[in-house]
């Protein structure tokens, strides 16, 4: 089994984060804690949470940072994560949440902060086709379909578009990206955490890119993560 790491991968909508980080958790067999996943889960379920996240999430719009980092820090504080490690998905996505993400996990930090790079007209394309299990989350395209119909090929459940799929939320959703959530490359790139990846070319070929820059990172370590 591969020794566990603490990751982070950014990018923008349509990156291929979510692919991305499912892959990698199974290489690293560490757990995959998505933001956008917990909060859909939050939605479907009804909770306090949910209600609150519903319509700003339909609209494209960020939900706070305390809530946000309430809700990481609960579920990184779970055995699974705090002993192997985990793939953060989604979070941090502003400055102040890499602040408050980096002072939660002293005295260890994160092992590596990987950027998926792929051209805005690239993602604009993913993002028009995009498809997702409304159970497990799953992803697929209109060119990527599961094997029966709309059902996903993993779960059984519904394949739709998701809500905040639409144009209108997906441009305020990437305005907000420019804005708040591109300054984190540079602030990690300051800190010595960045690898850039490109994320264009089929799925398989960029989790190999990824795997190579955090195995190169590990080595640099002296073979080991904190
Ligand atoms: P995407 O990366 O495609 O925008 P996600 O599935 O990561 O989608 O997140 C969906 C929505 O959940 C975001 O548009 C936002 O409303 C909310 N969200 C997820 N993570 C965060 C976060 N770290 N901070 C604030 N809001 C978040």
């Amino acid at each position: 089994m591969a020794a566990g790491a603490r990751l982070v991968v950014l990018g923008k909508q349509g990156a291929g984060k979510g692919t991305q980080c499912l892959s990698l958790s199974h290489h690293y067999v560490v757990t995959h804690v998505s933001t956008g996943d917990m909060l859909r889960e939050a939605v479907k379920q009804g909770t306090p949470l949910g209600r609150k996240a519903k319509e700003l999430m339909d609209r494209g719009e960020l939900l706070g940072d305390d809530l946000i980092m309430e809700m990481v820090s609960t579920r990184l504080a779970e055995s699974d994560t705090k002993d192997r490690g985990f793939i953060l998905d989604g979070c941090p996505r502003t400055v102040d949440q890499a602040r408050m993400l980096t002072d939660w996990l002293a005295p260890f930090d994160l092992d590596l902060v990987i950027d998926i790079e792929v051209p805005t007209s690239q993602v604009l394309r993913r993002l028009a086709s995009r498809r997702v299990c409304v159970d497990c989350g799953a992803n697929y395209s209109l060119t990527a379909r599961p094997m029966i119909g709309w059902t996903c090929d993993v779960c059984g459940g519904e394949v739709v578009q998701r809500e905040d799929d639409t144009e209108e939320a997906i441009s305020r959703r990437l305005e907000i990206y420019e804005l708040q959530t591109a300054p984190l490359i540079d602030w990690y790139q300051a800190r010595g955490q960045l690898a850039q990846v490109s994320g264009t070319g089929s799925p398989e070929a960029v989790t190999k890119r990824i795997v190579r820059a955090i195995e190169d990172t590990r080595n640099r370590k002296g073979g080991r993560f904190s």
